[in-house]
């Protein structure tokens, strides 16, 4: 064993065990979790208890490589269901497969700044850095059962990419993509509809990406999908990819020696899932991670999270098209937390917010989660200011999103320690956005050239539950029998 994290009580068994954030299912396994993404009562998995990790151990390590921290961290969440061996083989292919050695490399941008890059996987977003990891551990999951497994996915772009790439031609399992048409920028929309797998099935749907989420949830219950076969989804309501983006958080602190002093994290914020990581990461020992959700336009959370009303709106499109976020889903995990894991709390409170498009944070409940987490809402001529001045300043370009993030650290009030600001995406995915905002043209890496040659499958399709539930059905039959 080579791990660099060490951990202690609770055991692994009661790590690896699973909790519906709505109280309605309990001691469920890592692979079921993975495989079912959303609980049968309609709420998220959540750990039965969480795993502490030493971290002044950890930051003693600080040239630990990042495969040895993923390990360390996912061998607690996935518990009796990988060997060590075959976890720590699925760890070391998928970073192998990424284009710098570091994985998530950080990087010195000014005094006490830092800029920490997550973009450097096969689809040049986060998201590869858990979708990798996962298609890995999902197709070792159907192996071992010997089931087939229809997975769905609602994308504002860089997921459906990620999903598609990572999920192309994966014997036993089918594809179903959902993303808003005409709203992901024309390199995330080829990224996913030119794999050419035919495991793979692109939807452009007549919506916003709420819309996308909305439809998928449906699927996700649709009793005649399920006919002998499994659903699942690779949203960040699948607790697989966000425990495997908790050891970002720990790799940055062992970089920086910070131990556990503060550093704040910036996070640029559409569904939360990136930004939950994070504090998961500090419930799971790394106590100085102060975590700033920076969002668009699209301001529901922030609106929550300073008023106490949690309202959905019509998504507003904006140049960091894959924040266009409106319904954020995994706030559910931090008020399940905040509220001391109350299940019926959480579930009284999402119920409402299904049905009637709004609810109120109880006082006690909003000043909870004002303790975990801060939320600011940036508009569109901050981020390309934000973009334009750290291009000048430091030579660095920022993608819309990342530069949401730098706007919103530039108003953040003074705290002890170094601020890290999360860039999810490179800016070559987003070339009019980023010449739009800071008058310069991205450099086009290789992988992005290559696409315009292939050629586009996708269909288009209403936002009608009934006729997106009919056509994957169809989908389904024909590739997984
Ligand atoms: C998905 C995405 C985000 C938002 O991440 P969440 O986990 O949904 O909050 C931010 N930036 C980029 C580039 C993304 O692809």
């Amino acid at each position: 064993m080579n791990s660099e994290v060490s951990s202690s009580a609770p055991t692994r068994a009661a790590t690896s065990s699973y909790v519906s954030t709505r109280g309605g299912a309990r001691d469920v396994s890592f692979n079921q979790v993975l495989l079912e993404s959303l609980a049968p009562d309609g709420g998220l998995y959540a750990p039965t208890a969480w795993p502490r990790f030493d971290v002044g151990e950890l930051t003693r390590h600080a040239t630990a490589p990042f495969t040895d921290i993923a390990f360390g961290v996912m061998r607690e969440f996935v518990g009796a269901a990988f060997s060590d061996a075959r976890l720590r083989a699925c760890i070391d292919e998928t970073y192998a497969g990424f284009d710098h050695p570091a994985v998530a490399p950080l990087t010195q941008l000014d005094a006490g700044l830092f800029v920490l890059e997550l973009y450097h996987g096969p689809t040049l977003a986060f998201k590869d850095v858990a979708m990798q990891l996962i298609a890995r551990l999902i197709s070792e999951a159907l192996a071992q059962s010997g089931e087939k497994l229809l997975l769905l996915t609602a994308t504002s772009g860089d997921t459906g990419a990620a999903a598609a790439r990572a999920f192309a031609g994966a014997p036993g399992v089918a594809l179903g993509v959902l993303h808003p048409h005409e709203r992901v920028s024309p390199l995330q929309r080829r990224q996913m509809t030119t794999t050419g797998a035919d495991n793979v099935l692109n939807i452009a749907v007549d919506g916003d990406f709420d819309a996308c989420q909305r439809l998928m949830r449906g699927l996700l219950a649709d009793k005649e999908l399920r006919a002998g076969r499994l659903v699942s989804s690779v949203n960040s309501i699948n607790w697989g990819r966000l425990c495997a983006q908790a050891p970002y958080y720990f790799s940055t602190i062992a970089a920086l020696g910070a131990g556990g002093g503060p550093v704040r994290f910036v996070v640029p914020t559409g569904n939360f899932g990136d930004a939950f990581a994070g504090w998961a990461a500090r419930r799971m020992g790394a106590e100085g991670v102060r975590l700033l959700a920076a969002v668009n336009d699209n301001d529901a959370l922030a609106h929550a999270l300073n008023t106490g009303e949690y309202a959905r709106k019509p998504a507003v499109e904006t140049a960091s098209v894959s924040m266009d976020v409106q319904a954020p889903s995994n706030l559910e995990r931090l008020i399940f937390e905040a509220s001391g894991r109350n299940g019926e709390e959480t579930r009284a409170l999402f119920s409402a917010f299904e049905t009637e498009g709004r609810t109120a944070l109880p006082d006690a409940l909003l000043h909870a989660l004002r303790r975990e987490v801060d939320a600011v809402s940036i508009v569109q001529s901050q981020a390309d200011a934000a973009m334009r001045s750290t291009y000048e300043r430091t030579g660095f370009l920022a993608c819309p999103h990342t530069a949401v993030a730098l706007a919103a650290a530039a108003r953040a009030p003074f705290l002890e320690g170094p601020t890290v600001i999360l860039s999810t995406a490179h800016p070559a995915k987003f070339p009019d956005a980023v010449f739009a905002g800071a008058g310069v043209h991205p450099q086009t890496p290789q992988a992005l050239t290559a696409l315009g040659e292939l050629t586009e499958t996708f269909e288009r399709a209403p936002a009608d539950a009934e006729t997106v539930a009919k056509r994957l059905r169809a989908f389904a039959g024909e590739r997984l029998g």
